[in-house]
């Protein structure tokens, strides 16, 4: 019997790409990337995602406000418009509440999710609200525009990694609050838990970014640095080296790394849900898009690896040697990912 951990999340996806069949015409690009991308005349494409954040998978009340995870779950959403280089424009919710006597939280919820997304430029035009499970379920549509929107399949080999903020701050979060979760709450930590409650999609970053032209392509990190360039590898049909030392872990990460069972650089490299971007830029560019960021006061952007030719992806660790894992990050149906030694 296969079952669906044979098959792994993206196995899933790849079948259901079949089942789907070939999309409209003005689809220019469909599954397989962080938005779809659609030609509706005019100079800027429209770009379209859906993501869902489920209670007690994605966020967990005991240790987070249910405003807290609505505005996680609607950045998880929004950072995928980042990833095309696009601007959000409005959104859509579909809301499962549980069935209870319970109005606060619900309320204090579905507020997270129309405050965030207006913080963000996507007010909340529409949806859906039904109740049934035991638990929440909140699953953002989000509409975006671009004009020359990054895909997945852009990079080429000579290109250089670039990654914005920080790696490794949501996982070091999540980590106290599984394990050591009154550390959390200590004032030292207090910047890693907004990594976690408080995520900020790149959005800033990316619409000046778009402008210049120099990004070849992109991905939003919310499966995990590895993972995630693994789809840029495949889809660009290129090899991506990333270099240990370079990864930006902040120091609380790396304090609170010391309290938990994490290995460095493991952990920094297989952390989803750290909203970050990977892109893959020309190489003649990184001083110019490093310090047009800088100007503006936004996320420092770290160069952390390059592009060549050949697939897959490696890790060059902190003495040289170069490393392949089998999977590098979050898969639904999967269970986590095992360390090299
Ligand atoms: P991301 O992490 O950027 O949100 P996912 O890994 O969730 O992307 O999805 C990868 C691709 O597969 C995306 O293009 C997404 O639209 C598509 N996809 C995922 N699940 C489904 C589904 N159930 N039906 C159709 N397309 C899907
Ligand atoms: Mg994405």
């Amino acid at each position: 019997m296969t079952t669906l951990r044979d098959i792994g999340e993206f196995g899933i996806i790849d079948r259901i790409a079949q089942m789907a069949g070939a999309p409209p015409e003005a689809v220019c690009q469909g599954i397989g990337d962080d938005c779809v991308v659609l030609d509706v005349g005019g100079p800027e494409k429209l770009l379209a995602t859906t993501d869902a954040a489920l209670e007690s998978r994605h966020f967990d009340l005991a240790w987070m406000t249910p405003f807290e995870a609505a505005q996680r779950s609607v950045a998880g959403a929004l950072s995928d418009i980042a990833a095309m280089g696009g601007r959000p424009f409005l959104s859509l919710c579909t809301s499962v509440l549980p069935q209870s006597d319970e109005a606060q939280e619900a309320l204090e919820l579905l507020r997270g999710v129309a405050e965030t997304a207006r913080r963000y430029g996507a007010p909340l035009v529409g949806g859906d609200t039904i109740s049934g499970i035991n638990h929440y379920l909140i699953d953002l549509v989000v509409l975006g525009w671009a004009e020359r929107p990054w895909l997945r399949s852009g990079a080429h080999p000579g290109d250089r990694l670039l990654v914005t903020g920080s790696l490794g701050g949501a996982a070091t979060a999540l980590g106290l609050a599984l394990n050591e979760p009154a550390r959390l709450k200590e004032p030292r930590f207090s910047e890693l838990r907004s990594r976690l409650v408080d995520p900020t999609p790149r959005l800033a970053e990316a619409a000046i970014l778009a402008r210049t032209g120099f990004v070849h392509a992109a991905i939003d990190i919310s499966d995990g640095l590895y993972q995630d360039a693994g789809h840029i590898a495949r889809e660009s049909d290129v090899h991506l080296s990333l270099e240990a030392a370079k990864f930006p872990v902040p120091e609380a990460a790396l304090v609170a790394g010391e309290l938990l069972p994490l290995r460095a650089p493991w952990w920094a490299a297989t952390s989803g849900e750290e909203y970050e971007l990977l892109l893959a830029v020309d190489p003649e560019c990184v001083g110019l898009l490093t310090s047009l960021l800088q100007e503006h006061g936004l996320a420092p952007l770290t160069e952390i690896g390059t592009v060549r030719q050949g697939e897959g992806v490696s890790i060059v660790r902190e003495d040289g040697s170069e490393v392949e894992m089998e999977r590098g990050g979050w898969d639904h149906f999967r269970p986590p990912t095992t360390w090299p030694s």
